[in-house]
């Protein structure tokens, strides 16, 4: 398949045409940001690995019934997506409080929820991504209820089959970001699955193993993000 124009550069990827125009090749960068781009860095292998983690659990999500936007991976560092017409909506999930949960709730770090909690952000980066209510997105004509009460649907059971997944590789998931979009009518899971956009524990010691060792400067970014990869496989 043909890498054409590129059509979008995100904070995290970028975006090409192919020869097929419902079908779009992702690149996944080493660069991350944090804090609504204030914070910039390079995490080297950072790109090839959200690729292999992101196909790794859209393979295993697709197996158990989710529509994925997933096509194929097509490189290290790249892979087949369907074009989407992305919902400017960020639909999180939670099963452990923590980052703005934990503060805006003033949970403790770690407490478990008594069961998950979704929650919904107007992707805007002038804004700096507002949490927003089902009508907020009716409001500012988003995404129609329909659409909503699917995406909630799947995002749960995206967290279902996740954790079933993660548990015996000694893996928490604390909490995670997913994106949909629109394509053919019907709506997909879009988007990346990977500790940039997860929070992924030590069961045991509760290390942290995701972007929060990039955001807070704990060190060791590069080796949480292979050892996620490695007890994904391993
Ligand atoms: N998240 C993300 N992109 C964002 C904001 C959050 O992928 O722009 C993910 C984040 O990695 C975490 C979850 O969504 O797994 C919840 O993030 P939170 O609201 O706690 O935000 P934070 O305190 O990390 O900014």
């Amino acid at each position: 398949m043909q890498k054409g124009e590129l059509l979008y550069e995100g904070k995290a990827k970028k975006v090409y045409r192919t020869d097929d125009p419902g079908v779009y090749l992702v690149e996944y960068k080493d660069d991350a940001t944090a804090f609504n781009g204030l914070k910039k860095g390079v995490i080297s292998g950072k790109g090839e690995l959200n690729n292999k983690i992101s196909a790794h659990f859209f393979r295993l999500l697709e197996g158990k019934g989710i529509a994925t936007h997933f096509v194929k991976q097509v490189g290290e560092r790249e892979m087949l997506v369907r074009a989407l017409e992305i919902i400017p909506v960020e639909v999180v999930v939670r099963n452990i409080a923590a980052g703005s949960l934990a503060r805006r709730l003033g949970m403790d770090e770690g407490t478990a929820l008594p069961r998950p909690v979704v929650e919904y952000y107007y992707k805007s980066d002038e804004l700096g991504d507002p949490m927003i209510n089902d009508d907020h997105i009716a409001v500012l004509n988003l995404a129609t209820g329909e659409e909503m009460s699917a995406i909630k649907k799947v995002a749960l059971s995206v967290n279902e089959i996740l954790r079933s997944y993660l548990t015996p590789r000694n893996l928490e998931l604390v909490d995670f970001k997913l994106e949909f979009g629109r394509h053919e009518g019907k709506i997909l899971l879009g988007d990346e699955i990977s500790p940039d956009t997860c929070r992924f524990w030590d069961t045991r010691t509760k290390e942290k193993l995701d972007k929060d060792r990039f955001r807070r400067d704990l060190g060791g970014v590069e080796e949480a993000y292979q050892e996620v990869w490695r007890r994904l496989v391993g």
